[in-house]
């Protein structure tokens, strides 16, 4: 016989781990007890050493799908307490404290099996959940999550789904949304006049997407417009009438089988694809084409995740558009009121419940990198689940920054990140922006100590934080842009250190007033200095330049030297720069990638951000060639002008547009590694933390970390939070936890 001791830290409270534990615990014939402590749980357990052993090797491996753990340490010892039996150890008020919310899961096996059974009472029921899964997070409308404060309250149980709520033994007990077709929400259909029509909702449905309708579908944290994916005349139809012109479409596909069909789908991919949190993933495509789909290498795909989803499924339909519905900059739609207002002209016909959504949550969309998510927008069947840190946290409030908002709140050993919000300019958003940041403190009983914002002072997140500072009076800490991006790398790797940051995004305010993009900084949480940068591009027009990037391929040109008469208004842009009007300077990797898309021709103006970057991935080949390199400067910027000039000489042979494209990239990464090494034999630090939007390409992704390595760095990448500007609030947070550590 030995005494076990285990701690274990990470995401194991809330999540039914310690009754999970429990019936392990009894099943090896066990005793001792659990508890929760403040980073986890920790228990004891006496019984014979092989016993244990066998017990330790299961716990992770059958853990509730909820739970994460991080770290579990085991310690044994001859020294025995004599336990009786196995007790969970609980303090009331800490376990209220510590629950947490549970994200949207989508149904799952057993739920799926039943909807199928013509014999089950659930037969075809597109509200059937369980235990293990359903909607959560987006039907919550206050604390503690039971049925009366959820979407649910206007659903009585019947007797039926009572009894099952009530038995220890069944698969629905204590399932809140609990419900069946007499007691539950109904779905129904509506035309295109918004006329409700008789008979099956979802037959009526299947028809008109047959039939080559638009359908507004009403999903699990919002409304989605779905037609046909073959059919590219309605495709196009859709982008004329949501005046959307050329940014991709997501799909959803029946099953990874159907999307096979389309992609390349590794093991991995596929794995998160079929994951309960069913993100839209994006993979490759099997061939060039579906243009009208996506104009790049990629389709975002997506597996049906609600049961209503599966139901529009069948021989007849494997696979449809589903694009968010909303309009121009405007938040996702979710109520049907607003969906029927608002769509007329846009959508053919309405397939909608009166299940209400509380909270509006926009599907995830992610790349897998190395087998793991590599997140563009983290948002539902992720959220509002947190990420732990291995020391405790004041209580934060993290305003995030503007086009990409998002919010973290912290308490304990947890952050919890926001959903996708989306763009602060827009009212609607900006207001959803503040309801959820009360919803968020409200759910999680947190009240902030500490506020924290970006630098910039237009940004409305940062209007948002000053005005409560002050109405509050609650400390306010501003925190550089590329500063928080590499902290916000940083934590996503529970990284506490000093390390070289390569934060490559579009702009961000820097501390010198000047507008910083692709900067190499060395530093941790508490400060940085900046050590590298790119050579400052001109931008006659400032904003047009952003759309127009024919303009930054003339700035390039000129500052290298090249003849750029060319260029559509040349003899305009020239005498901006010369007069300084109007001609900002910008050292943002996404006006580099911009300057040098619309050099080679790929692209002349953008419809939507970072189009250029992504156009100009899709078409690059296989060439390992790479450009001159030179730095210039008091920091070490990149001077990209032999670049240029190389670049331009490739052209004038005649090379591919394809094959600049490689060859620029590769230098970008090559012009990295340098940068890296300069700032380890200035710093001694071999710690590189890669962040910002511009890493968003998975060509480089799947290089510089290699070449990196390769060099006997150790590398950081996002993984838990979005490289891009929706990532940063985590990064804001952790600073300023750092900076009032000894307050
Ligand atoms: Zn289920
Ligand atoms: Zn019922
Ligand atoms: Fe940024």
């Amino acid at each position: 016989m030995q005494r076990l001791r285990i701690h274990i830290q990470g995401i194991v409270q809330g999540v039914g781990f310690r009754p999970f534990v429990h019936k392990l615990v009894q099943s090896h014939g066990l005793k001792g007890y659990i508890k929760n402590s403040s980073s986890g749980v920790e228990m004891e357990l006496e019984g014979e050493r092989e016993t244990l052993e066998h017990f330790v090797q299961e716990l992770p491996e059958k853990a509730p799908k909820l739970a994460v753990i991080e770290r579990l340490s085991c310690s044994y010892s001859d020294e025995l307490c004599g336990f009786e039996d196995f007790r969970i150890l609980e303090s009331k008020t800490e376990a209220l404290r510590n629950t947490l919310i549970s994200p949207d899961i989508c149904i799952c096996d057993d739920c799926l099996r039943e909807m199928r059974d013509k014999k089950d009472r659930r037969y075809a029921y597109p509200f059937i959940n369980c235990t293990n899964c359903g909607p959560r997070f987006t039907i919550i409308k206050d604390i503690p999550y039971d049925r009366a404060k959820t979407s649910m309250s206007e659903f009585p149980m019947c007797p039926d789904c009572e009894r099952e709520y009530s038995d220890i033994e069944d698969r629905r007990y204590h399932a809140q949304p609990d419900c069946c077709p007499d007691c539950g929400p109904e779905v129904f259909y509506l035309d295109a006049e918004g006329k409700r029509l008789e008979g099956d909702g979802i037959e009526l449905a299947r028809e008109k997407l047959r039939a080559g309708g638009i359908v507004a579908i009403k999903g699990l944290g919002g409304i989605h417009l779905a037609c046909r994916v073959d059919d590219e005349k309605i495709v196009r139809e859709l982008r004329r009438r949501k005046q959307r012109d050329e940014k991709p479409f997501a799909i959803m596909c029946r099953d990874a089988e159907c999307a096979k069909q389309l992609c390349h789908v590794s093991a991995e991919e596929q794995r998160i694809l079929e994951s309960f949190r069913r993100p839209i993933v994006l993979l490759r495509k099997k061939q060039r084409g579906m243009e009208h789909i996506s104009g790049n290498d990629y389709v975002g795909v997506m597996l049906p995740y609600t049961p209503l989803h599966y139901l529009l499924f069948g021989e007849d339909i494997d696979m449809l558009v589903m694009t968010s519905a909303n309009l121009s900059d405007k938040p996702m739609m979710f109520k049907n009121d607003e969906a029927l207002e608002e769509l007329q002209g846009i959508a053919d016909g309405y397939l909608l419940h009166n299940r209400e959504i509380q909270t509006r949550c926009d599907d995830s969309l992610c790349w897998v990198l190395d087998g793991r998510e590599y997140f563009a927008r983290r948002s539902r069947g992720y959220v509002p689940f947190p990420i732990s840190s291995a020391k405790p946290l004041r209580q934060i409030l993290a305003c995030g920054a503007e086009q990409k908002a998002s919010f973290c709140l912290s308490r304990g050993s947890y952050v919890f990140p926001s959903q996708h919000i989306g763009d602060l300019k827009n009212l609607e958003t900006f207001s959803n922006y503040a309801q959820q940041i009360r919803h968020f403190q409200r759910m999680f009983d947190i009240c902030p100590e500490v506020l924290v914002c970006d630098l910039h002072p237009d940004y409305m997140s940062t209007e948002y934080a000053a005005e409560r500072a002050e109405d509050e009076n609650i400390k306010l800490i501003r925190v550089q842009h590329h500063h928080a991006h590499m902290a916000s790398c940083m934590a996503d790797n529970s990284f506490d250190g000093k390390a070289i940051g390569l934060v490559w995004d579009g702009t961000g305010l820097g501390t010198d007033g000047s507008i910083w993009g692709a900067e190499c900084l060395i530093g941790d949480y508490r400060s940085f200095e900046r050590f590298g940068s790119i050579l400052p591009i001109p931008l006659p027009g400032g904003d047009r330049a952003m759309k127009e990037i024919q303009r930054v391929a003339w700035s390039l040109l000129q500052a290298s030297g090249l003849d750029a008469s060319h260029i559509e208004n040349a003899g305009t842009y020239k005498m901006m720069l010369e007069n300084g009007l109007n001609c900002p300077e910008s050292s943002g990797m996404g006006r580099l990638f911009d300057g040098v898309s619309a050099l080679v021709g790929i692209k002349q103006k953008c419809s939507y951000e970072g189009q250029a970057a992504v156009l100009l991935e899709a078409v690059a080949e296989d060439d390992e060639g790479v450009y001159p390199i030179s730095f210039t400067g008091d920091i070490l910027r990149f001077d990209w002008r032999d670049m240029i000039r190389a670049m331009v000489s490739d052209m004038d042979s005649g090379a591919a547009a394809g094959r600049i494209a490689a060859r620029f990239m590769n230098t970008l990464v090559e012009m990295a590694v340098l940068q890296c090494k300069a700032a380890r034999e200035y710093s001694g630090l071999d710690t590189a933390a890669l962040s910002g939007g511009s890493f968003q390409n998975m060509y480089i992704m799947s290089r510089l970390p290699k070449r990196l390595e390769a060099e006997g760095f150790r590398v950081l990448r996002h993984h838990r939070v979005s490289c891009n500007d929706e990532g940063l609030s985590l990064g804001q947070l952790m600073i300023a936890n750092a900076k009032t550590e000894d307050i």
